[in-house]
């Protein structure tokens, strides 16, 4: 009995103040959070991370045909083309430049294969012909007396002062070294810098490879033909063995080649109800691509990019859909960027060729990565100095969540001092260049990262709805706003 009245006393207790708090939040409840279903993003996260899709790889088919599968979603909504031609497309080409085969590097007359014995590290062609010196452990090297004009300086690489925390070991521990010992070589007028590997470097091959094989991309037309560079090798670690021996010399000849790849912005559009703000437009965006099929990690080969970037794709299509149900006084731009994955191409490219005059986006909600890790934290980037384009924006997105989810923001990884750039590294930031207020939403990183792992499966849903509602009340009040969010006084993107 006793027990039963507890009970009855506990749950009456919580019921008054569940009561009291829904009606309190409700009336703070956008009209379209309703739209917003757990089973919808779920659904859609599965089909557009199938398989099938072969993991969308930029400037592949693969991506063009899950672009085509989006723009599909998007009509069956309401959502109207706001492409080129009257479509929901914006197809622009992508310049890939790559070290050619026909390259050969050999030193003291041993030939050395290309990727397998050697890696290059810069995508640029050279001529070298030059005696090597080996300075041993690279902790040893006294940079005052260094006298390394003409010489191809070969470094056994140590990891000391290295952070090795870092995402994609296999490009960013390469800049880390370069900053820490290979910068200065070239300084010191090294004619080409030879790193040889630690244990890390030897980890990292693999996949670094694969990496340096694709060579660079870039928005056509947007930069010269790759000059001349200081090679900047890296041998296996058994290299420290041999390259002690005297008089060898370096014979590099390193040559380009070039190609030209289609790829694509999806782009749709939801009327506002203002006669004149209408004429304004929240910018909505994700990104298509993944990494497409690469090397077998854990059985798989499909680097799907369900989080990176499904989970956004799904969660600005649901935001939009729900302004479609319930339109707010602004207008809606969706814009899903192709070629993301390969340094923003597609961002550049809208930028620089908008459906809509840039003058009339009031602000960019990005999104990367936005479906993993604990279920009541996240982050927002652009929401501190330098980073901070519009106190407005940020203030809008901060009582959003107030109002909604209430996650735990994480403040370390917006700061212009963290190891990964992160606020630098997806979309809104050709944007934010332009001096659009712009944030990026984020759960941040974790160890599927641009692997085959980051599936439809290991998705955290109910977490990927509580972000999709964030994004969607945020953008409830910026699309009802008075007044557009500032732009943060003197605001200038430094990097
Ligand atoms: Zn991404």
């Amino acid at each position: 009995m006793k027990m039963i009245w507890i009970v009855a006393f506990v749950l009456g207790t919580l019921f008054s103040v569940t009561t009291q708090a829904q009606t309190k939040s409700r009336s703070k409840q956008p009209a379209g959070l309703q739209t917003i279903k757990l089973e919808d993003l779920k659904k859609e996260v599965y089909a557009m991370a199938d398989p099938h899709f072969n993991g969308r790889g930029a400037g592949t088919i693969d991506e063009l045909k899950a672009s085509v599968w989006f723009a599909e979603r998007m009509r069956e909504v309401g959502i109207a083309p706001a492409g080129d031609d009257g479509t929901y497309f914006q197809f622009f080409s992508m310049q890939r430049h790559r070290i050619s085969s026909s390259s050969s590097i050999s030193i003291g007359g041993r030939n050395l294969k290309l990727w397998s014995d050697v890696l290059i590290t810069q995508v640029a062609p050279a001529q070298v012909s030059a005696p090597v010196v080996y300075l041993g452990d690279a902790y040893k090297i006294d940079f005052n007396t260094l006298n390394v004009q003409g010489k191809a300086v070969a470094v056994k690489v140590v990891p000391d002062g290295i952070n090795r925390n870092v995402s994609l070991p296999e490009w960013r521990y390469n800049r880390l070294v370069m900053n820490k010992y290979g910068n200065e070589l070239l300084n010191k007028g090294a004619a080409a810098v030879i790193f040889i590997s630690d244990e890390y470097g030897e980890q990292a091959w693999p996949y670094a490879m694969e990496n340096l094989i694709l060579g660079s991309f870039a928005n056509e037309g947007a930069n010269l033909p790759p000059t001349p560079k200081t090679p900047v090798l890296w041998l296996h670690s058994n290299a420290s063995q041999w390259i002690k021996k005297e008089g060898l010399v370096l014979n590099a000849s390193l040559m380009l080649e070039s190609f030209t790849y289609p790829s694509v912005n999806i782009i749709g559009k939801v009327e506002g109800s203002d006669p004149i703000l209408s004429k304004e437009y929240i910018v909505l965006s994700g990104h298509p691509d993944a990494h497409g099929i690469r090397n077998v990690i854990g059985n798989d080969s499909v680097y799907h990019g369900a989080d990176d970037n499904v989970s956004v794709n799904v969660a600005m299509l649901a935001t939009a859909r729900a302004l479609k149900k319930y339109p707010g006084k602004r207008s809606a731009l969706l814009v899903i960027h192709g070629a993301e994955e390969r340094g923003l191409i597609g961002s550049r490219y809208f930028t620089s060729h908008p459906t809509v005059p840039l003058s009339s986006m009031v602000a960019v909600l990005n999104g990367d990565m936005i479906g993993r890790n604990h279920p009541d934290s996240a982050a927002l980037l652009g929401s501190q100095a330098p980073h901070r384009s519009s106190s407005d924006l940020v203030n809008m997105a901060m009582e959003a969540n107030a109002e909604g989810p209430q996650f735990k923001l994480d403040t370390l990884w917006d700061k212009p001092t963290h190891v990964e750039g992160w606020f630098f590294r997806s979309d809104h930031l050709p944007y934010a260049r332009l001096n659009i207020p712009s944030l990026m939403y984020t759960t941040l990183l974790h160890p599927d990262y641009h692997t085959p792992q980051d599936n439809a499966q290991n998705i955290e849903y109910e977490k990927l709805l509580k972000m999709t509602q964030w994004i969607y009340r945020t953008a409830w009040k910026v699309v009802n706003a008075d007044r557009r969010p500032a732009l943060e006084p003197n605001f200038k993107l430094e990097r």
